[in-house]
């Protein structure tokens, strides 16, 4: 079955998603399918009056349906069969995520929708397993932690795993009682659209999810700022997770999860198993064209492998199958806009002036569309911006170590603390490296996430607070309340 399409012949229609229906709205940004740079729709900015009807759907729909209240089991159902809607419905979705984006369709059919309903599937079964505790006090009192939803949840998403990110917000606070205000990516309106109907059709209350379509600016700080919105759960930039708390700070206070940017290392020791490794380094700088919150951007290799390690990767990232994101070959997409890519571009050229060694790539891709060629730059000190800043492109760095004390130094990262790679044979070292790592998530002979969604996803540092996926993300949808009787 050939899964390419011809992405001018699908209607993708664009307006919020409030109280279970589709409310149609004029366009204002316009949308650009960075496969072939070509505009083709607009995505309207809901103002603080559209995200307070979103907001009060939900509180409605909260309050009609007792889903906070009801048995938790009549939750995990609704849930599930939400899941296998998604599943069920990836030919469509698939569609509607690839166009703008930068997702060829064969991953998102396989991977993001996959892996997406089967997180659903995991938080729904968290429903009726996580509750109060009863609280061991004086025979002559009870008391307990009450565990309680938070009526509605704030969720903002960006455009680089659309669906994914949308599944990560929604399931945890929907399976833990709560209803939910999503503002997805300006750039990456459709899919979100498309799951909150396909919620609808599976018995989910309407109301329950709402989405509100926008910039940052208008959108985002509308739904951050808004009193009635309990908590917030935000996936993007350092940069606007710190407007954002600047903006909540300001308005009133609610808890915030944040999963913001890296810069991930990639350790690996002379014992590693070499093919293995550069394969795992490929793979993970290769996924999304490196525009991924955990790429191992930083190789940091033992001297005398670096020459070897770097061979390899050069063959591995010239192995690449560039195309439009809607076509079933695809391997490799582009960089979601122009002046993304420019930005990519800034960074390697400044990097290059600043004494970097290109190995390969360091150029767009001459074809039509945002891509560029998958980078290795070498001689880099830890001031090259290509050290330092978050990329958010195919741009891998290869820098050296002579001993286990020098790699962890180089490792270290001023800022960012997302993820981290080790790579060895030696078990006691690895564990010790593992350690000494600052970061939120730390892989040993492989890089990426698996499918054990009981692990959650979280920075250090300025990549974040709290944590996406696990147990972690359901609690951080509940809040408690202490009660104590005299008998
Ligand atoms: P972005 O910060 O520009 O935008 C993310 C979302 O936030 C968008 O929906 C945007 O409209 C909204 N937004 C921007 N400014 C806002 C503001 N002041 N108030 C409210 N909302 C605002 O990020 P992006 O370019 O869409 O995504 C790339 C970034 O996301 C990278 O830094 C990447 O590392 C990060 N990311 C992190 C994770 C993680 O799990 N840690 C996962 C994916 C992406």
């Amino acid at each position: 079955m050939s899964l390419s399409f011809d992405p001018d012949l699908i209607e993708m229609p664009i307006g919020h998603h409030i109280g279970g229906a589709f409310v149609a709205a004029q366009g204002e940004v316009p949308i650009h399918r960075p496969s072939d740079n070509v505009a083709f729709a607009d995505c309207p900015a809901a103002d603080v009056d559209v995200v307070d009807r979103a907001v009060q759907a939900a509180k409605a729909a909260l309050r009609q349906s007792q889903w906070g209240g009801c048995q938790p089991r009549d939750r995990t159902r609704a849930l599930q069969r939400w899941a296998d809607l998604i599943e069920a419905d990836a030919k469509v979705l698939g569609q509607l995520e690839s166009v703008p984006s930068t997702r060829p369709i064969a991953q998102i059919k396989n991977g993001d929708i996959a892996v997406t309903a089967e997180q659903i599937r995991f938080f729904a079964e968290m429903a009726d397993k996580e509750g109060s505790l009863l609280a061991p006090t004086r025979d002559d009192q009870m008391g307990w932690v009450a565990s309680e939803p938070y009526g509605v949840v704030g969720a903002i998403t960006p455009w680089n795993f659309p669906i994914s990110m949308a599944g990560w917000k929604l399931a945890p606070a929907l399976a833990a009682g709560n209803a939910v205000v999503l503002k997805p990516s300006e750039m990456t309106p459709f899919s979100a659209l498309r799951m909150a109907e396909l919620a609808v059709k599976a018995g989910i209350p309407e109301g329950l999810i709402n989405i509100v379509q926008g910039n940052g600016a208008t959108t985002g700080n509308a739904l951050t700022g808004h009193p009635e919105v309990a908590k917030l759960s935000f996936t993007g930039s350092t940069v606007a997770g710190q407007a954002i708390m600047g903006n909540i700070a300001r308005t009133g206070m609610k808890p915030m999860t944040l999963e913001l940017g890296g810069k991930s290392p990639q350790v690996v020791f002379a014992d590693a198993d070499l093919e293995m490794t550069a394969q795992a380094i490929a793979t993970s700088i290769l996924a999304n064209s490196g525009q991924a919150c955990v790429a191992g951007s930083r190789v940091i290799v033992a001297a005398e492998l670096a020459e070897a390690l770097a061979a390899q990767l050069q063959v591995l990232l010239a192995n690449i199958n560039p195309g439009p994101t809607w076509d079933g070959t695809t391997t490799y997409g582009p960089i979601i806009s122009e002046k993304q890519l420019k930005r990519v571009d800034s960074l390697v050229q400044e990097s290059i002036a600043v004494g970097a060694t290109v190995l390969c790539g360091g150029n767009r891709l001459d074809r039509p569309g945002c891509f560029y060629m998958p980078t290795i730059l070498t001689d880099v000190s830890d001031k090259s911006p290509a050290v330092t800043e978050e990329i958010f492109g195919p741009v891998l760095t290869v820098q050296t170590f002579l001993s286990e004390e020098e790699a962890l130094q180089l490792a270290d990262h001023a800022t960012y603390g997302l993820a981290a790679g080790v790579f060895t044979r030696d078990l006691s070292r690895a564990l010790r490296v593992v350690n000494e790592l600052e970061a939120g998530t730390v892989w040993v002979n492989r890089y990426g996430r698996s499918r054990d969604h009981i692990l959650p996803t979280g920075g250090y540092k300025s990549s974040g607070i709290g944590k996406d996926l696990g147990r972690e993300a359901y609690h951080a949808n509940r809040r408690s309340k202490s009660v104590l009787i005299d008998l």
